[in-house]
């Protein structure tokens, strides 16, 4: 088998409703697709995390050299393209368009032996996990505390049994909304915070002293992700486990954060961090170090089906009769291309989502839908 094509799609939708978090304001959500064709006939799809027409220009440079490649031989495909590039691409929109590629690659490999993607990896480990709401942005409409209880409530209505909310608008305007939220969700729900890289270590500590009473499970890239010394700090000096990640790319970014011990829970994202292929070499890293990892998860319906199956490959932490299990971050803001690639299978009920059993990723691609919000 041979590749015979890769096609790459930018798509943009405009929100209804504008959301910030705390280093911006929102006005549309993106998407970049590829679809990497056979002479077999088989077609796989990946998606890269971002950014838009940087990942689409990593993914037209790299193109040329996967045409006429075996589809199948995927490690030596990942090898070859990021020995290419590696001096000038080790982090940023080349990995994540490795990262889509990598994933296609092993949509392909599913489809022509006719195998979920996890059970080639040698899963599952698990055949459904926890999924925990993502979201509590800021709106431009009505006051932050009446949203945060309207949306928390929403939440709990759905089933969630865990919810992350955006922090790093400023120190006292973060731990009110916190206990906003802490109040409304009672005791029995898991809340998480996340402040986007937005504070340094000094107003990170401030913010985790103003709500220990709150039982946060952990506290969301509190620093910039170059300040690793500002992660360290902030693990020492405050009570709430501290995530990080989404931001880093390959094992060998993750070995230094790793190796350091600069965070308590690693989250690569599969579509930025190197695909499949790599997120199992990283996730097989941080449990050798003793070290959690959960995955960010920030895309359409290819983005959350790679998650789910990489998420049935994550060791247990630990090997205990009741291990803690790893948990699907469900985006919960409005997102028109996500919504209309989606089916139900993919979404949580109750709060649990279900790992998909299909060959490949399982997902099937509306090209209608692709062809509607495509922009180049
Ligand atoms: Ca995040």
């Amino acid at each position: 088998m041979k590749i015979t094509d890769v096609r790459t799609y930018l798509l943009e939708s405009p929100l209804q409703r504008p959301f910030a978090y705390s280093r911006g304001w929102a006005d549309r959500r993106s998407a970049v697709l590829v679809e990497i064709s056979t002479d077999d006939g088989l077609i796989g799809w990946g998606e890269a995390f971002g950014p838009g027409r940087m990942a689409i220009g990593a993914l037209k440079l790299v193109r040329p050299l996967l045409i006429g490649a075996d589809p199948l031989a995927i490690e030596k495909i990942w090898d070859d393209l990021y020995g290419r590039f590696r001096d000038h691409g080790s982090k940023g929109p080349l990995i994540d368009a490795l990262s889509a590629i990598d994933i296609a690659l092993w949509d392909i490999k599913g489809k022509h032996f006719k195998l979920p993607v996890h059970r080639l990896m040698g899963g599952p480990l698990r055949t459904s996990v926890p999924a925990y709401a993502s979201g509590l942005f800021r709106y431009r409409d009505g006051d932050i505390e009446t949203n945060l209880v309207k949306e928390a409530e929403r939440h709990l209505a759905r089933g969630f049994r865990a919810m992350k909310m955006k922090v790093g608008f400023g120190v006292e305007a973060d731990a009110k909304a916190v206990k906003t939220v802490r109040k409304t969700i009672g005791s029995d729900i898991s809340l998480m915070i996340d402040a986007n890289g937005a504070y340094d270590a000094v107003n990170a500590i401030r913010l985790a002293h103003r709500i220990d009473d709150c039982d946060v499970a952990w506290f969301e890239e509190p620093v910039p992700p170059e300040d690793i010394e500002g992660y360290l700090e902030v693990k020492a000096r405050q009570p709430i486990p501290v995530a990080g990640g989404e931001a880093e790319f390959t094992r060998f970014g993750f070995r230094d954060i790793l190796a350091r011990r600069a965070m308590d829970i690693i989250q690569p994202d599969i579509c930025a961090a190197g695909g499949f292929s790599e997120c199992k070499k990283i996730a097989d890293m941080a449990h050798a170090f003793g070290i959690r990892c959960s995955p960010h998860t920030w895309g359409t319906a290819i983005a959350i089906s790679a998650s789910l199956h990489w998420l049935a490959l994550l060791p247990n932490t630990t090997s205990a009769l009741y291990p803690i299990p790893p948990l699907l971050e469900w985006d919960c803001t409005e997102h028109g291309i996500r919504d209309a690639l989606l089916t139900d299978a993919l979404r949580p009920v109750d709060g649990v989502a279900k790992i998909p059993e299909a060959p490949g990723l399982g997902v099937e691609i509306d090209r209608e839908v692709v062809r509607k919000f495509e922009i180049q």
